[in-house]
């Protein structure tokens, strides 16, 4: 494997052969892959993707599970499609997590993470007990697999999620930081979060967004380009640098349009380039 800088620059891309190449063609060595929830994860596709990631030289650092019947439209429906929240899907999504896991180890990779989604401060709540447990079980299946498990920011203030994770109480479990989902969201300053949070996280986002826009109760912030968003890219990387965090910034862009994304990202990884040489 390749031997990765301190805060190297890396992609997120979701499994598709042509995205790896493309963004191979950046310059860049590593980063996370995403799997849709529709994706077969059949012997087929675990050595189709091996092959991929070895003829690359990519380091895939985690694996990101996403489900099917998720949707971000707006604050109401995360809460009521994303993650391990709803009740209707949880069963499924714990076995496709376990999939994800068993999936990510065939491929090597040390790291699974996900959005668990919209967690109840309520302790004595029992959707906050089931969730609780689920991530548990999955932390544990996770470490079987020599994984970490990071359950990725931004949908609940830092505190919450700090509090969810201690209760939680699994050593490798992790937190995936991404700055502007607490943008997006409205739940607080990211820079502050990682004061809260920082000894935890092991993978970060470089993501960036407005704040929600005001008068619209449930309305989530614009996700913007990386550097034309709220978050301010050079005090992200400084304040990571700061709490010790050393490894990959992992570019996430989620523009629908393939093109438009490609091309943010190609802007995106110039710009953190130029950053983390500048505060080298
Ligand atoms: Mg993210």
């Amino acid at each position: 494997m390749q031997h990765l800088k301190d805060r190297e620059v890396g992609v997120m891309f979701w499994a598709d052969r042509d995205h790896l190449a493309r963004i191979k063609a950046f310059g860049v060595r590593c980063g996370q892959l995403g799997i849709p929830g529709s994706m077969d994860l059949n012997a087929t596709a675990e050595a189709d993707w091996k092959a991929a990631i070895e003829q690359e030289h990519f380091v895939i650092g985690t694996v990101f599970a996403a489900y099917n019947g998720e949707s971000y439209a707006d604050i109401p429906t995360v809460e009521q499609t994303v993650g391990f929240v709803p009740r209707s899907s949880r069963d499924a999504r714990e076995k496709r997590t376990r999939q994800v896991s068993d999936f990510a180890a065939a491929l090597g990779v040390k790291s699974i993470g996900c959005h668990i989604g919209f967690v109840p401060e309520d302790r004595s709540n029992p959707e906050y007990v089931a969730v609780r447990d689920l991530v548990r079980r999955l932390a544990d299946h996770a470490a079987k697999n020599g994984q970490t498990f990071a359950l990725e920011t931004g949908q609940e203030p830092a505190a919450a999620l700090l509090s969810f994770f201690e209760d939680v109480d699994r050593p490798n479990l992790g937190i995936n930081f991404d700055p502007a989902n607490m943008i997006l969201y409205g739940t607080g300053d990211p820079i502050e979060a990682l004061d809260v949070l920082g000894k935890h996280v092991i993978s970060v986002h470089c993501k960036d967004g407005d704040w929600p826009p005001m008068g619209q109760p449930g309305a989530l912030g614009n996700e913007r380009p990386l550097g034309k968003g709220a978050v301010g890219m050079e005090r992200f990387v400084a304040k990571l640098k700061e709490v010790g965090y050393k490894g990959p910034l992992v570019i996430e862009r989620e523009a629908e349009n393939q093109e438009e994304r490609m091309i943010d990202i190609g802007a995106a990884v110039e710009l953190l380039k130029r950053i983390t040489n500048a505060q080298a």
